[in-house]
């Protein structure tokens, strides 16, 4: 395969005029019996000129919750594009997404083999075209991810913040987490920022499922920026806070049995505040896990039963003047806001409670 050309209209034998919108493809592989195995992409083009901008979904192939908000772009137009061209990927580990699973059936991490070769594994082959063809052409990137297996994610960007056209972007998108950092070596984020192509990665929801408010939730942030770079007209939908967070942290299970949880994805925690409660098979409390320090919870478990070690949930670490602004927002929002939503969305297969009072 050879290296693409740099005009974002020509798709192999397509040409895509500004003003004008086509389904094309990526030839990136061969399958087993020998057929070409292609990426779709929708290439919406503006009249007039301005930024091009990736949307890309599923590297990981069971993380369709992105691959949603594309089919939503693509299908609904939710905004008319004034400038600029949307280069729109559902699916770019299609042999992932195929057998319902994070990795290439070469057992390789499509996200680990950024920016890819030529002549390498299967992975990086893949990498390679669509670095070529999509990352290589945009002056912009947003990779769309969900939590990995068994647990969720509460809407939350990442992004290296030391990049100040990145760190404006990614403010724009408009999440009330922000989590500043560069990316594992290898994967799409990373490479695409090495190349000049400043990309952030939204991590909301689960595997496996399209979720209404996730991809409600994926749509805005993209809106915001694509309004932010004047592709579209409008006002942006700020967050009910925003904060910038440098460090998170796992809290993980003590002992083994069955989780009652008192959080949920979204909610705001202070240092020793319980988590959840522990009990055995047969109900007795074994212990209450309670949080080590100030925080936002980023990510939690989907189940319920667990072995000492597992991780059961994800705090991102805030401190105390973020806490009160982080507080005195979330009194202020209304049940009918996109945030609590949201959480009402991601909390239905988690079973939340209320703490017992001691008794007197
Ligand atoms: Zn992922």
């Amino acid at each position: 395969m050879t290296d693409a050309t740099t005009d974002i209209g020509v798709w192999g034998d397509t040409r895509i005029k500004p003003g004008q919108s086509a389904a094309v493809h990526i030839l990136v592989s061969q399958s087993y019996a020998g057929t070409d195995i292609r990426i779709p992409v929708y290439v919406w083009r503006a009249k007039k000129p301005g930024p091009t901008v990736a949307v890309t979904a599923a590297v990981h192939g069971d993380e369709i919750n992105g691959t949603g908000a594309i089919r939503h772009m693509i299908v609904d137009k939710p905004f008319e594009l004034i400038a600029g061209t949307l280069v729109l990927v559902p699916v770019v580990n299609i042999l992932g997404f195929e057998r319902h699973s994070r990795y290439l059936p070469d057992r390789r991490d499509l996200n680990r083999s950024f920016p890819g070769t030529h002549e390498g594994s299967l992975a990086s082959r893949l990498a390679r075209a669509v670095f070529n063809q999509v990352i290589k052409r945009c002056d912009y990137c947003i990779d769309l991810h969900t939590a990995a297996v068994r647990r969720t994610n509460f809407p939350n960007v990442r992004a290296d913040m030391t990049n100040d056209k990145l760190a404006d972007f990614t403010r724009a998108f408009g999440t009330e987490l922000i989590i500043s950092s560069q990316g594992p070596v290898g994967s799409l984020r990373r490479s695409a920022n090495k190349a000049d192509c400043p990309t952030l990665i939204l991590e909301a929801g689960e595997v496996w499922k399209i979720e209404p408010a996730v991809v409600e939730h994926a749509v805005r942030g993209i809106s915001n920026c694509l309004i932010h770079l004047k592709m579209i007209k409008g006002k942006p939908k700020a967050p009910a806070y925003q904060i910038i967070v440098n460090k998170t942290r796992w809290v993980r299970a003590v002992n083994g049995g069955l989780l009652s949880f008192h959080i949920s994805p979204g909610d705001i925690i202070r240092e020793g505040e319980p988590i959840a409660t522990n009990t055995s098979l047969l109900g007795i409390e074994q212990n209450t896990i309670a949080s080590p320090m100030n925080g936002i919870v980023l990510g939690m478990t989907t189940m319920p039963s667990v072995a000492p070690g597992d991780p059961i949930c994800h705090i991102a670490r805030i401190n105390k003047k973020a806490l009160k602004e982080a507080e005195q927002a979330r009194e202020a929002m209304s049940d009918q806001s996109l945030h609590q939503r949201v959480q009402d969305n991601l909390a239905t297969s988690l079973m939340v409670s209320e703490m017992d009072e001691p008794e007197a």
